[in-house]
This record gives structure tokens, sequence and C-alpha cells, in this order.
């Protein structure tokens, strides 16, 4: 396997540190980066700002089939725009946040994104993170790695990430509800739910840091790269 063709897919539930490992293995290794989780959510900005009901499948459907999307596949910088609208910040915020899993829920939102991401995935090279890479949209990835943490620690992480840094020990509360809200939604729908491939490595977050679980995973990869 050259690295030219490889493809990292890193899954797993919100907050368990995707976006920083995923960013940090393809700054290591070279590859370019893709956040599926924020083509989900500029999908979801884009219905809030034009007012579509979440229950109303069919608009979301024709909004995801037919809205550009531009991301930057760059780790060091990654951006997403739609529409033309940069939206890389604005997707980050709690109403979209608190909307996104009902979105990424819609069966025919899904068949769009996944099409995208294949799209955007070619012949490889990549790093890409979200909830059904290893067991959706990228089945053959050579590397798989499905990363947890518990609870109470991607809370914390998470708070402190969203009060730039601070930890509020108030805001760990409301962030551990949400994190388990969405985890509910993203395992439970029907359409390619939150699973860990049989093939997946799990690695656990908890108690290391994102530079120990970066080289954690470029460990793995050195293993199927041919030099
Ligand atoms: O990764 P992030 O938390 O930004 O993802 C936002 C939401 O997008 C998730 O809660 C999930 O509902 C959805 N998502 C998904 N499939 C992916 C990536 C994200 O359903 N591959």
């Amino acid at each position: 396997m050259q690295r030219r063709n490889l493809v990292v897919a890193i899954d797993g539930p919100s907050g368990s540190g995707k976006s920083t490992v995923a960013r940090g293995v393809a700054q290591t290794l070279g590859l370019r980066y893709l956040d599926t989780g924020a083509m989900y959510r500029a999908v979801t900005w884009l219905a809030l700002e034009r007012g579509i009901a979440l229950d109303a499948t069919h608009r979301l459907v024709e909004l995801a089939t037919a809205a550009q999307l531009a991301l930057s596949p760059d780790p060091g910088s990654p951006t997403i725009s739609i529409e033309g609208t940069d939206v890389t910040s604005a997707v980050r915020g709690p109403e979209v946040t608190a909307a996104v899993s009902a979105v990424s829920a819609v069966p025919g939102v899904r068949s769009a994104m996944v099409a995208r991401q294949r799209q955007i995935i070619g012949s490889g090279g990549i790093v890409v993170e979200g909830r059904d890479i290893g067991t959706t949209v990228a089945p053959d990835a050579a590397v798989k790695i499905f990363l947890v943490a518990d609870p109470a620690a991607r809370a914390a992480r998470r708070a402190q990430q969203d009060a730039g840094g601070t930890l509020v020990s108030a805001a760990v509360e409301s962030t551990q509800a949400d994190l388990a809200r969405r985890d509910t939604a993203d395992s439970t729908r029907a359409a390619s739910p939150l699973t860990q491939a049989p093939d997946a490595v799990v690695v656990d977050s908890t108690s290391l840091d994102a530079v120990g679980v970066i080289r954690h995973v470029v460990a793995l990869v050195d293993k199927v790269v041919s030099p």
C-alpha cells in the first residue's frame, strides 16, 4: 500500500477527540483531511437559515443534493463553505449542534453526503473522520480506528474547547447531557448508525493525550504502508 492511496477512517462518538487526532495524523503523514461531520453541519446550517422544518425530509434531501459544498482538505486549517458562504465557525454554534442529528438521520441526506464524501476521497491519500466511515463510506479503508473515551472525559474536553480553554463545571454537566443525547440519536438511527466496524481498532483516549493517540495511530499506519 502506497501512502498516496491510503485511507485512514476515524470513527467514534461526539467528543472522543476525532478531529484533533484525525488532523494530527494527516499533518504528520502529509495526507489530506476530511471532516464529514462538518458536511452534515453545513447542510443543517443552511436548512436553519432557510427556515426548513427538521421534519420536512424531502426538502432536506433536496437541499443536501443540490447545495454547493466546498471543503479545504488542509489539516492545518480546514474550512467549509456552502452556497458560497464560509460557515467554518457558524457550523459549531449551538443551534446547528442541536439540530444536526435530526438532519443526518434522514436516509436521502446521508446518501447525498456519502456520494460526495466518496468523490472527495477519490483514490485516497486522506484521513476521514465521522461516524460511518469504516462501515459505509470507505469500508475498504486500510486503517480503521474507533476512538472512544469515557463520557465525563469527553464532556470535559468538549466544554473546555467550547469555552475557549476554560473549564466551567456547570458547562460540563450540560455538555455531557448534550453528548449523551447525540450519541443515542446517532447510534439508534436506522440509516448507517454509529457502530464500530468489525475490523476497526478501538483506541480509548480517556487517559491518553492527543499526542499519544496520534502517535499510536501513526504507528498503525506505518504497519500497512510501504516505505
Ligand atoms: O463530528 P461532529 O460532532 O461534528 O458531527 C456532527 C453530527 O453529524 C453528528 O452528531 C452526527 O449526527 C452527524 N454525522 C453523521 N455521520 C458522519 C459524521 C457526522 O451522521 N459521518
